[in-house]
Parts: C-alpha cells; sequence; structure tokens
C-alpha cells in the first residue's frame, strides 16, 4: 500500500477490529492502541493497565495478527506498557533565525507523521510571523471549551493551533513578553485530547520569549532547521545552545535550501557544494536528519495551501523513529 493516508487508516482499522475489554469500543478508538510505521515495519503501542494475564497476551497475539494482514507490511512489533500515555510529547522546531524554512519543514513533517499513523498536532508559535493558518488552509478562529482552545481540523489531516488564528489577517502581531507568553502557552495547554505529539513551530532566534517557552513547556525533543548559509554563521549554533542549555535532547538537524532542484528536469545542482552542513553537524555533535532542496514546487505547494510532503519523507521517517526509540 503506497499511498500514506490509506496506510495510516488501514492500521487504524486493524486496531479497532480488535475490541477493548475495558470499554468494549476498538483498541484505536479507546485510546489503548496507537500504531505506526517506518518503512515495512510497524509499531504498536498497547496500554494494558487494568487488564488480566490473558487479556494482556490475547489482545497481543490479536494486534499483531491483525497488523501483519496488512499488504506491505513485513514486521510487526508490539510493545504492552502498563501506563497510559501522559499528555503529547512536544516536538519544537527552531532555528537561529527568520526565513530559513522552519515553518514549511514544520507543517510537511506533520503532515508526513501523521500519514504514518502518529497522531500529531501543530502548534505554531512564530509570533512574528504566524504562517501556518495560510499554509494548511485554515485561517479559522478556534473555539473554546473549558476555557481552552480546540485545534481546528485541517484537510492534510494535523489539527492545528496558531497565533495567526487569534488575530486578524495581516494585523501586525507585536507582543512582547508575558503577552505572546500568555497566548503561547494557550495553544500548548489546549484540548490535544488524543495526540501522541505536538510539533511546535517555534519564534524564530533565542530570546527571552523562546526561552520561557521552553522552560515552561519542556519540549520532548528539538529539531533544529537552518540553510547551508546560516550553519556558517553560527546563528544556528545559538539555537542549539539554547536547547542544551535548558536540558532538551536534541533530535537533530535538518539543511533546508541545500542545493537547488531544476524545476525542468527535476535534477539537483549544488552552487554552494555539499555535505558542509553534515559534517558541520557532526562537529556539534547532532544527528543529521537529512537534506530538503530549494525547490519552486515546495514553495508552490505552501503558497497554495497544499502542501506535498514527499519531499520530506526521509526526515519524517528520522523523527518517526526517534519518536520510536
Ligand atoms: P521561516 O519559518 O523560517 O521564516 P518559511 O517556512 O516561512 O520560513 O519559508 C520562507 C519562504 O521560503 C516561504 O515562501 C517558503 O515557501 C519558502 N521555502 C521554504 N523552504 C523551501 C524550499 N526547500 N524550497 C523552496 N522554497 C522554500
Amino acid at each position: 500500500m503506497s499511498d500514506p493516508s490509506a496506510f495510516a487508516a488501514a492500521l487504524a482499522a486493524a486496531l479497532d477490529s480488535i475490541t477493548d475489554p475495558s470499554s468494549s469500543q476498538g483498541l484505536a478508538a479507546s485510546g489503548r492502541g496507537r500504531a505506526r510505521r517506518v518503512d515495512a515495519v510497524v509499531d504498536a503501542v498497547i496500554e494494558v493497565g487494568g487488564l488480566d494475564s490473558a487479556q494482556r497476551e490475547s489482545i497481543e497475539q490479536q494486534v499483531h495478527a491483525a497488523l501483519s494482514a496488512i499488504p506491505g507490511v513485513e514486521q510487526v512489533r508490539v510493545l504492552l506498557t502498563a501506563e497510559r500515555a501522559q499528555g503529547p510529547k512536544l516536538i519544537a522546531v527552531a532555528s537561529g533565525k527568520g526565513g530559513v524554512g522552519k515553518s514549511t519543514v514544520a507543517a510537511n513533517l506533520a503532515i508526513a507523521l501523521a500519514r504514518r499513523g502518529v497522531k500529531v498536532g501543530l502548534v505554531d508559535a512564530d509570533i512574528y510571523g504566524p504562517s501556518q493558518p495560510r499554509l494548511l488552509d485554515a485561517q479559522i478562529q478556534p473555539e473554546a471549551h473549558d476555557k481552552k482552545l480546540v485545534p481546528v481540523p485541517t484537510k492534510m489531516g494535523v489539527p492545528l493551533l496558531s497565533l495567526g488564528q487569534l488575530v486578524k489577517p495581516g494585523q501586525a502581531v507585536a507582543w512582547r513578553g508575558p503577552m505572546a507568553g500568555n497566548a503561547l502557552n494557550q495553544l500548548v495547554d489546549a484540548h490535544w485530547d488524543g495526540a501522541e505529539a505536538l510539533i511546535v513551530d517555534m519564534p524564530p532566534g533565542t530570546g527571552d520569549v523562546q526561552l520561557s517557552m521552553i522552560q515552561k513547556h519542556k519540549p520532548a525533543g528539538a529539531v533544529i532547521v537552518s540553510t547551508p548559509q546560516d550553519l556558517a554563521l553560527i546563528d544556528a549554533e545559538r539555537a542549539i545552545d539554547l536547547f542544551n542549555k535548558a536540558g532538551v535532547p536534541m533530535i537533530g538537524l535538518i539543511e533546508n535550501m541545500a542545493g537547488y532542484q531544476c524545476p525542468k528536469c527535476g535534477e539537483i545542482s549544488d552552487p554552494f557544494g555539499q555535505g558542509g552542513a553534515e559534517a558541520e553537524a557532526r562537529r556539534l555533535g547532532l544527528p543529521f536528519l537529512g537534506r530538503i532542496p530549494l525547490a519552486i514546487e515546495i514553495r508552490r505547494a505552501s503558497d497554495a495551501g497544499t502542501p506535498d510532503p514527499t519531499p520530506f519523507e526521509g526526515v519524517a521517517d528520522a523523527v518517526a523513529a526517534w519518536l520510536n526509540r
């Protein structure tokens, strides 16, 4: 099965074909089971708290059989855990400065993870230029229930909350200090019920807003987006420093706008040379998650509000593997 969305749906359907003994819903619907794939391997995590050993064993066997029956699946690994997953894991997507494609990477990463079966939401915390509502074609004001915001569903399968949905389009966002902090808190402390991971499109740079957000919400990991030039200018290094100081683990570095992809023949040329970012990541002790070319199609798809995550599949695999580790 090559269509990623169909694959994610097949995973959920397979889990829902098995009944949760405690709620008589399917395992995915009841929130007990999650499954995701990396290549032809499917990892399932089933929360079995409150079930007796016979029920656990039976569930493990049924999950294994149901997931193995999906076309294209070569290996299934089932992990039983006693504890219910607590709130979503935050993955901060950050950069040393604006304009390096951080928001584009964050959106496409979230979409690609959703297509792998990860229950993922997107938080657009970029106070200086909240672009996600346009990128995901979701310029809708979120509703609130019980004083908490309700994420806005999008066509790309990734629910979104953005500062851009809270202000009028085009209105300059010049929030500072506590006001920005309060608004950002509302985006994270929202009804993200059932989400395993939140991709957080961070404000660019390394100032107080970024630091207080990191300290308050303790991301589980951080991804740094950089262009080859930005790396040379040590902007990325400052961003890495900020997370290191706050004790946030580094997932790795993504090099964006690396090389130029010819719109006619698709060939990628490297006017600035190649391999610098990977070497730089090694020097900084960071995993290198991959390079995304400068391609007109990426900008077009973003502007049209219909991102196509194909060029981002490799980095999404790396982040999915990090989540599964
Ligand atoms: P940031 O969030 O770092 O400020 P954006 O994601 O808003 O940057 O990207 C800035 C501009 O560059 C946007 O117009 C976007 O469509 C474009 N862009 C980002 N990455 C690429 C890429 N790999 N190829 C072509 N255009 C890109």
